[in-house]
């Protein structure tokens, strides 16, 4: 079965997330974004996991659905148009903090479990080892080996994924606190790690620069702490619909099941660049390098970011890269395009308002931006609109790079 997927999300018991962000909200938005099978997030948390039981039922091996009665709740809230089938699979995304041979490491990783006996004995066991009720996504002071033999024993199928591996200060490759190759975090347990999450700020072409990386899968999750922001990254799959049929895709890295990844453009991510955000100072690689990393405003040592990171480990060019990359598109949010046209803020009325309009009249907001046709996305809206989308569907737009905590910006 063809379908979107989103693996990373976060629940209102996440710190800095939207208190909207439940059950009910996440299955309603699946549909309206037109992402079919969903990451649960934060099974660690007591109270979310406890919510998860309440409104959750197995409707495959492995994954989930909301029971009649809470689906009525969401049934209402979206438009036919919209209207689709939706599954959870049960996950979570840990925050390690640790020492190695005298260094510090700072990683985060997402878990993937087949049930919730699995998922309790997960929780059963970071309990010992930190407060998992503090945050839905724990922070544990314990070595990230640690974490792999503890979803292992829970159950062989649990999957272990690390996130956002690029990130500076919590990515397993950040320029910050993070390792050199996949192999020097995990050793002996690499053989248990099959995918690796890409995050915002980098794609794919700038993840298969470096050699070691092409055995892994690598996936797109929008790591949403709201609901606009669910499948601002996703994977297009093709899989038997089952936590097994999806876990046997990512460990086999078949790019038959694993169709195209839909991915943010990196340049746009937050980390993408070099700088610093309270100097207002943004340096490419080279001029990072010129400048011997030192900010040319306060003369401390800039944030290095995920291009420069990525150009470190590189043991391929992008050219001899380009090769090795598998199908993906890359997009932009409907909102952030409906803002730019309308010269509106994304939660002013009129912004909403057509927006609405899109999903009611045309499907969700992944048909819209992937495969509607572009005359009646322009009657629905309007020519500009349409142009970008079309734009955006041939990759022709301009991007100033975010840097240090600065999301870039594009233009149509
Ligand atoms: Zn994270
Ligand atoms: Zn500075």
């Amino acid at each position: 079965m063809r379908f979107i997927a989103d693996f990373h999300i976060h629940s209102k018991y996440s710190h800095a997330t939207s208190k909207y962000m439940d059950l009910l909200a996440l299955a309603t938005w699946g549909q309206l974004k037109g992402i079919m099978m969903m990451g649960t997030g934060d099974f660690t948390h007591p109270l979310w996991q406890q919510e998860l039981k309440q409104h959750l039922q197995e409707a495959e091996p492995g994954l989930f659905e909301l029971t009649p009665k809470h689906h009525k709740h969401v049934e209402s809230k979206v438009y036919t148009s919209c209207k689709a089938m939706q599954r959870f699979m049960l996950t979570a995304e840990v925050s390690t903090i640790f020492k190695r041979n005298g260094r510090c490491y700072k990683t985060h990783t997402i878990i993937l479990a087949p049930s919730f006996q699995a998922v309790e004995k997960i929780s059963k066991e970071l309990s010992k080892i930190g407060n998992i009720a503090a945050d839905g996504r724990p922070i544990l002071g314990c070595d990230i080996k640690e974490i792999v033999k503890i979803a292992l024993d829970a159950s062989p199928d649990c999957m272990v994924i690390p996130a956002h591996i690029w990130t500076p200060w919590f990515g397993m490759l950040g320029s910050k606190s993070g390792f050199d190759s996949i192999y020097d975090c995990f050793e002996e347990l690499t053989e248990h790690i099959y995918a690796i999450e890409t995050g915002l700020s980098s794609n794919f072409l700038m993840n298969a620069q470096i050699s070691e990386l092409d055995k892994f899968t690598l996936l797109c999750n929008s790591d949403a702490h709201s609901v606009q922001k669910l499948g601002r990254e996703a994977n297009i799959m093709d899989t038997e619909l089952s936590y097994f049929g999806i876990t046997d895709a990512l460990k086999k890295n078949d790019p038959k099941q694993l169709v195209a990844g839909i991915e943010f453009f990196p340049e746009r991510g937050k980390y993408y660049g070099d700088g610093h955000r309270a100097c207002n100072v943004y340096l490419t690689p080279q001029e990072t390098l010129d400048h011997k990393s030192i900010c040319p405003s306060c003369h401390k040592t800039v944030t290095i970011g995920v291009h420069n990171r990525v150009n470190e480990l590189a043991d391929r060019t992008q050219q001899q890269a380009s090769m090795y990359v598998r199908k993906h598109y890359q997009i932009v949010p409907l909102l952030d395009i409906l803002s730019f046209h309308i010269g509106m803020s994304e939660t002013s009325k009129r912004v909403q308002k057509m927006y609405h309009q899109m999903l009611q009249e045309i499907g969700s907001e992944f048909t819209i931006l992937l495969t509607a046709p572009l005359e009646h996305i322009a009657q629905v809206s309007n020519k500009n609109i349409a142009h970008s989308i079309d734009a955006l569907r041939r990759g022709d737009v301009t991007i100033t790079p975010g840097y240090d905590g600065v999301y870039g910006q594009i233009r149509f």
